[in-house]
């Protein structure tokens, strides 16, 4: 077995031996267990469940939250000649029929589905005759409100457990590793006496900094140019991704920006300039990353706060995948503070909105109450928060909140080539040819280059077919309109905007009832995200990787000896003289009782840097402990 797998990976990754814990984790599966991998991002997930997927007999079925990290997996197994397809709400219902055919006659090895999915009717009959190898749960964290990017239909998962015959091993994988996030992911999914890998979240190669900043443009413009290489920048709006790359380009840095509302070609390019070291920069927000594996980033630098520390540790962890020296560093002041308080407060929308939203999606789709068929529909932010003058950024938040009830689910933003499907048989189309000369060629065109378009909606390409014309794109999409209005065919011009899935039972306005335990909970976990980043760019005495890791509960990491308190550190005398005196102060103040690390800093009588490098330096020589909410006590 040992040498199958080794030869597996050789023969269709190219790669000689396998990273850390990937071959425990890869045994364990084969081994036919229940198995949850926790490896930081780059760490190589993917391989611990394509690799035994190869070995075992059937399909692999892969759960996973993003269309684009779907296409993006499915076109890497194809490039490696490995049968794959990925079934999401981009994809048209016969190709999906199609596909699912393939995978029960054994004709495909894996089949990406996004969890919304597997609750349809479609997908249920097919996987009932499916030989299906195993469940990969990719990104298993968004299973848990306390990840980062909870998807609420991710608790769909459990029902494969029922569909399938019982020996089906599930992997779960995900970088996260905090308990209360490992803990739901066991019981939402339940694995049974799981085998659970973790490998150390400390990222040997990746120095820490934090910087109290109120110059960014400037730091960030020489720390740009000291540490050279590829980078990463994440600012919190689309609209400071557009500013501060001009910002820097106009200090003579190749920047260029990246968000989620630019078109998709635009964000390609953006990312393939970038990849190929022809843009040094990305100024991204938090949109730019799942599933880039770029391996020389030399530096990633938050210039405004993450909104809780998993979010930080996977973006800050982009830096140095190819285990060389990389910097992650975070510029902050107290504005910053008070604009993540505000942004976060944004995510907690209040019900009336919520209720808002939802009567404006029904008029909007005009939506019948009532059981009625899944369906997807595109959804435009932009144009639906103009027409019932809602603020784009609330409505979002609204969005996700009725995600989390489970009466919606909201899709990536992908591109989805354009469809046509004839509605007339070949006589009707042949008389209407003969009435409407002009738009024979393009009838023509369309007939002679796709096949299937007289049974169901088939992708075709606009570019494509004017090249064969002679024509131009304009010209032909405005002939496809013209015959959609004549009813001759039905015409979903491409977009790229993501949709919206509505679940089947649909609620009326009126009876829409929102959990309130729900929505406290909500409020309370993004609270308590927040506290923990503000906590991490206060508290200047603990180790930076040791904070982060210790967030993970990972407690036994040593001092990292590169981040700033570290350095700082170095330069820390023993108490004597002047320091002496902040020492004694302090020191008495702790005694009295324990202080948050904010309170010690605003003690009259002594500097804020003094407080920090005589905290530092009681640390050291352990006469005190700061504890995870920084507040200081002494060792006993
Ligand atoms: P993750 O999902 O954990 O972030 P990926 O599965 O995307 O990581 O892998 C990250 C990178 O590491 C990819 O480029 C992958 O090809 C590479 N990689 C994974 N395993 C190995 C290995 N055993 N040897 C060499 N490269 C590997």
């Amino acid at each position: 077995m040992e040498n199958q797998i080794f030869g597996i990976l050789k023969k269709y990754w190219g790669h000689k031996s396998f990273r850390p814990l990937q071959e425990d984790i890869i045994e364990s599966i084969l081994e036919g267990n229940d198995t949850l991998a926790l490896l930081p991002t780059g760490g190589g997930k993917s391989i611990c469940f394509q690799v035994p997927a190869m070995v075992m007999e059937g399909v692999c079925l892969v759960i996973s939250p993003l269309i684009a990290l779907m296409n993006d997996q499915v076109q890497n197994l194809r490039k490696r000649g490995i049968t794959a397809f990925a079934i999401t709400n981009a994809k048209s219902k016969r190709e999906i029929d199609v596909a699912l055919d393939n995978a029960v006659h054994g004709a495909l090895k894996f089949v990406y589905v996004s969890p919304e999915r597997i609750k349809s009717q479609l997908f249920k009959e097919r996987l009932k005759r499916m030989k299906v190898s195993m469940v990969a749960v990719d990104e298993a964290h968004c299973i848990s409100e306390w990840g980062h990017d909870f998807r609420p239909a991710y608790r769909e998962i459990i029902e494969l457990r029922s569909l399938l015959p019982k020996p089906t091993p599930f992997v779960a994988l995900t970088a996260t590793a905090t308990e209360d996030v490992i803990d739901d992911i066991i019981n939402k999914l339940d694995l049974n006496s799981t085998r659970i890998y973790k490998k150390s979240f400390t990222r040997e190669n990746l120095i820490y900094v934090v910087q109290e900043e109120g110059h960014k443009l400037n730091r960030m413009v020489s720390a740009i140019k000291n540490l050279r290489g590829s980078g990463i920048i994440y600012v919190s709006t689309r609209r400071e991704t557009l500013r501060q790359a001009h910002l820097l380009r106009a200090n003579g840095i190749g920047a260029l920006p990246y968000h989620g509302g630019m078109s998709t070609k635009d964000r390609q390019e953006t990312q393939t300039m970038w990849i190929a070291n022809k843009a040094q920069v990305v100024v991204a927000t938090n949109a730019f990353g799942m599933g880039i594996d770029k391996p020389d980033v030399r530096f990633v630098i938050h210039v405004d706060l993450p909104s809780g520390l998993e979010a930080y540790f996977q973006e800050a962890g982009r830096a140095g995948r190819d285990g060389k020296k990389a910097y992650a560093i975070c510029l902050v002041n107290d504005e910053d503070r008070k604009n993540l308080e505000d942004r976060v407060r944004q995510q907690i929308p209040v019900k009336a909105e919520i209720k808002k939203v939802y009567r404006a999606l029904v008029n909007h789709y005009q939506l019948a109450t009532g059981i009625a068929s899944e369906d997807n529909k595109v959804f435009d932010l932009k144009a639906f928060a103009k027409r019932f003058n809602l603020n784009p950024t609330n409505t979002v938040h609204c969005l996700k909140a009725l995600e989390r009830e489970g009466i919606l689910s909201l899709s990536d933003a992908i591109f989805n080539p354009s469809r046509v499907h004839v509605l007339m048989n070949t006589k009707e189309l042949y008389s209407f040819e003969i009435g409407h000369p002009k738009l024979e060629p393009l009838i023509r065109v369309l007939l002679r280059s796709y096949e299937g378009l007289f049974d169901h909606p088939t992708k075709v390409d606009e570019m494509a077919i004017a090249r064969r014309l002679k024509s131009n794109y304009g010209e032909v999409k405005s002939q496809l309109e013209y015959l959609a209005e004549l009813r001759v065919i039905t015409f979903q011009a491409h977009t790229d905007l993501p949709f919206i899935t509505f679940s089947s039972n649909r609620i009326k306005v009126d009876d829409l009832k929102l959990n309130d335990e729900l929505l406290k909970a909500h409020k309370k976990r993004l609270e308590d995200k927040m506290m923990a980043v503000l906590r991490y760019t206060q508290n200047d005495v603990i180790c930076r990787s040791r904070q982060l890791v210790a967030y993970f509960d990972d407690y036994s990491a040593e001092d990292c000896g590169r981040c700033d308190v570290c350095l700082a550190r170095k330069k820390t005398k023993p108490a004597e003289g002047k320091q002496f005196e902040s020492y004694k102060l302090i020191k008495e103040e702790i005694a009295k009782e324990p202080r948050t690390l904010g309170y010690l800093n605003r003690l009259p009588g002594v500097k804020s840097a003094e407080v920090s490098s005589t905290l530092r330096w009681m640390a050291d020589n352990k006469e005190i402990i700061v504890s995870s909410s920084n507040v200081v006590s002494l060792k006993s």
